[in-house]
Parts: C-alpha cells; sequence; structure tokens
C-alpha cells in the first residue's frame, strides 16, 4: 500500500471510530497530510501501529459534576479530561469551561496539545479537559462550588507525576484557585505541582499570565524578523479579549505596534490609535463585562457588530478566540488587505480553507501549536521551580519563554525546509513535533 493507501484507509477508520467529532478529525486531518512526507522517507514512524496508537487517548475520562445554584437548585454538568500521551512526561494541558464543550472538542484539544507541548522541548505530555459549564453570568460562589465539584472527581486521576491541569477559555486565576483548594484539602498534600496557573504566593509563577500572549507576539517577530520585517510600526488585528489577547497587544504594542481593533462574542471594536490595555484589563478581568463597557470608557474606539473584526486593513493578524473563528472568506479578506502575517492565539481557529489560502498567497503563517506554545511552556517552567521549591524573577522567566519560542520558529522553520516546503509552518510545527513524540514511543515499545 502506497502511504497515501496508508494514511487514508487508517483516517476512513478514525472517522467510523469517532463519529461525530468533526473538530477532532480537522486537527488528525492536518496532521496526517503534513505525515505523508515523513512516511514517504521514514516507513519506520508507521511501524508497531504508530499512527494508530498516537490517535487514540491512552484514557478517556467522562464524569458527573452536581452542584447546587444560588437559587438551591442542582444543576448537573458534564466533566472530561483527555490523557491523550505521556510518552515524553506526565499529561498536561489545561481545562475549558465553556458551553461548547464536549468530549469531540477536548479530544481536539488534547491531540494539538501533544505536539505543541513537544515542540516546547521540555518534558510534558498531551492532555485537554474542561466541562460545558458555562461561568459567564455565575457568581464567585457558583462557580466556587462547581469547581469544587470538579475537582472532588478529577483529583484521583491528576498529580504532579501523573497529569498537570492548567487554564483555557473559562478557567483563569480564580477557577484554579478553588480547584487547587478542594484538590489540597482531598489529598491533606500541599502538592504545588498539580496544577499549573497557581497565585503567585501559593507556588505560581511569574510570567505564566502573560506567557500564552507575550509568546505569540515574540514568535510573530521571529515569522517577521525572517522576512526582514518588524512588528515596529506594523497594524495588528487581535481577535478575542481573554487572556491570550490582552497580553498579545500588550506585548505588540511594547514592541511599536499599533493593535487597530480587537473583538470578544458580543461584536468588535476599532481601535485606530491603539489599545489602552489597562483599561480593557479592567473590564474584562476585573469587571467581567463585554467589550461595550470598554467602547464606553476609551477614546477613540468604536464598536461594530456587523462585519467581522478580519474586514479591517492590517499587516500582522493574531486570532486569539477560539477554534474555526477565521473562515475561507476572512482570509481572502485579510489578504486583500495586505495582512502578510497571522499568528495563532488560540486553538486552531483557522479552518483547512483559510489555512489554505494563506498558503496560495504568500502569507506566513504560525498554527497554534507553534505560536501559542508559550502558555504551556511556561507551564512547565512552573513545575520546574514547584520542583525545586524556587520561585525565578519576572525577567529570567520571560528570558526563558522568549528562548523557547525562538527555538520553536527555529525548528519549524528548519523542518520544513528539510522536507522541502520552506516557510510552510503547518509542515513544520507537525512533523517536528510528531519525530519526538514518535521516536520516544518507539523506545518505549507497545504501550
Ligand atoms: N490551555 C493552554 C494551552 O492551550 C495552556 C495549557 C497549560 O498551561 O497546561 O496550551
Amino acid at each position: 500500500m502506497s502511504v497515501e493507501e496508508q494514511v487514508s484507509t487508517y483516517y476512513d477508520m478514525l472517522l467510523k471510530r469517532n463519529a461525530g467529532e468533526p473538530e477532532f478529525h480537522q486537527a488528525v486531518s492536518e496532521v496526517l497530510d503534513s505525515l505523508k512526507v515523513v512516511l514517504d522517507k521514514d516507513p519506520h514512524y508507521a511501524d508497531y501501529g504508530l499512527i494508530q496508537r498516537l490517535c487514540e487517548p491512552e484514557r478517556q475520562l467522562i464524569f458527573r459534576v452536581p452542584w447546587v445554584d444560588d437559587a438551591g437548585l442542582v444543576q448537573v454538568n458534564r466533566g472530561f479530561r483527555v490523557q491523550f500521551n505521556s510518552a515524553l512526561g506526565p499529561y498536561k494541558g489545561g481545562l475549558r469551561f465553556h458551553p461548547s464543550v464536549n468530549l469531540g472538542i477536548v479530544k481536539f484539544l488534547g491531540f494539538e496539545q501533544i505536539f505543541k507541548n513537544s515542540l516546547t522541548g521540555l518534558p510534558i505530555g498531551g492532555g485537554k479537559g474542561g466541562s460545558d459549564f458555562d461561568p459567564k453570568g455565575k457568581s464567585d460562589a457558583e462557580v466556587m462550588r462547581f469547581c469544587q465539584s470538579f475537582m472532588t472527581e478529577l483529583h484521583r486521576h491528576i498529580g504532579q507525576y501523573r497529569d498537570v491541569p492548567a487554564g483555557d477559555i473559562g478557567v483563569g486565576g480564580r477557577e484554579i484557585g478553588y480547584l487547587f483548594g478542594q484538590y489540597r484539602r482531598l489529598s491533606n498534600q500541599h502538592e504545588s505541582g498539580v496544577l499549573t496557573g497557581k497565585g503567585l504566593t501559593w507556588g505560581g509563577s511569574l510570567v505564566r499570565t502573560e506567557a500564552t500572549g507575550f509568546g505569540v507576539v515574540y514568535l510573530t517577530q521571529e515569522m517577521m524578523k525572517a522576512a526582514g520585517d518588524s512588528l515596529d510600526g506594523a497594524k495588528v488585528i487581535v481577535s478575542g479579549s481573554g487572556n491570550v489577547a490582552v497580553y498579545a497587544m500588550q506585548k505588540a504594542q511594547e514592541l511599536g505596534a499599533t493593535v487597530v481593533g480587537f473583538s470578544d462574542s458580543s461584536g468588535w471594536v476599532e481601535t485606530p490609535n491603539g489599545v489602552d490595555v489597562e483599561l480593557l484589563r479592567d473590564v474584562k478581568e476585573i469587571r467581567r463585562e463585554r467589550v461595550t463597557a470598554y467602547v464606553e470608557d476609551a477614546d477613540g474606539a468604536t464598536m461594530h457588530t456587523e462585519g467581522s473584526i478580519w474586514d479591517l486593513k492590517a499587516d500582522v493578524a493574531l486570532p486569539c478566540a477560539t477554534q474555526n473563528e477565521l473562515n475561507g472568506e476572512h482570509a481572502a479578506t485579510l489578504a486583500a488587505n495586505g495582512v502578510r502575517y497571522v499568528a495563532e492565539g488560540a486553538n486552531m481557529p483557522s479552518t483547512p480553507e483559510a489555512v489554505e489560502l494563506f498558503h496560495n498567497k504568500g502569507i506566513l503563517f504560525a498554527p497554534g501549536k507553534a505560536a501559542n506554545a508559550g502558555g504551556v511552556a511556561t507551564s512547565a517552567l512552573e513545575m520546574q521551580q514547584n520542583a525545586s521549591r524556587d520561585s525565578w524573577t519576572f525577567e529570567y522567566t520571560d528570558q526563558r519563554l522568549h528562548q523557547i519560542m525562538s527555538n520553536i520558529f527555529g525548528t519549524m522553520s528548519s523542518t520544513a525546509a528539510e522536507y522541502g516546503h520552506e516557510n510552510n509552518f503547518v509542515m513544520g510545527a507537525n512533523i517536528a513535533g510528531f519525530r519526538k513524540v514518535a521516536d520516544a514511543m518507539l523506545a518505549q515499545g507497545v504501550v
């Protein structure tokens, strides 16, 4: 059987065995596509059922999460943890609390995490979890009771050497605090390495909050530098206004760019003179309000509910909201408007049609598993600090993050070139991420 036939037979089987999980299919299909050239050159990577094993999670947990709301009514949510691959280290990846969460979403995120974590160069496996719980509009006490119930089940499945969850959409410092408190109570141990994204006084790391957003911009900077360009004076659009988006905006502006627009699920905001990041943080992180509140308080910002953030003219686009937020049509608009660089702060925000268009138009495109790896990389640095009962300075940690992002850019770019696909960073990231995990899995036998 040719490699082409082999991969397509396996993919057809995966579709049948994982019905109704389109995002998981999308993530696997992209990786398998990239791997064809690897299997052609090094057929041993298909030995011992390696590809089949890579696409099948080591363990999938689904559990009931009952909790009592402020009105005294019982609410029931569903909790998930997919422990996808531990060949390189303990399972590592965030928890997402959002009404759209289901098993297929968690599997796509867990699958992406394997390659992302491998690319960081640090010893972490891949996993992901979450719940269909919606923290929006809930009181602090409700969020706390939910987190406690969630952890009451999850605690038996995690640990510093087993599985180390962190945040993602809907899970930030507040939620990690409640989750850690319950874990500490149930285990009767202050095992700081069991979760990352902790508060600074109880095992958290400086830079972890900013890391994903800063990392996206550090990688964008490398990508622009390789093309003889820089962020200084560039116009940037950022979708989203959560943790990743906010710190991407801050770092881009620190490096001389102007962020000309951002968004949330209620609409998008045009900011021709740049974004007041302090105000936006106050609106989103402290007041927990929508971007309309930013527009009311900021000078020269306009709210839009028609069209999309991708209609703005810019040099750089950073999709930092959620999966499949940027489709083929959006990509065509970006290209027509002169965007030359795209780096994904979110996980898989661009559809396959969008990615194809970027490649055809010569737009340099950095996929999420490389561009947003700074968050999980800094989580691994938090684990290092926990293991040595130490805490590093902001400057040192930021320098480590910066170095990791430069290395990721170098690795994906040289790997793409090695396989004859220069500047195709999707291929570069998938292949480089894969090879390390695959070598470890082959060395460790059929497990
Ligand atoms: N949720 C983040 C991601 O998508 C961070 C995971 C972590 O820090 O473990 O990579």
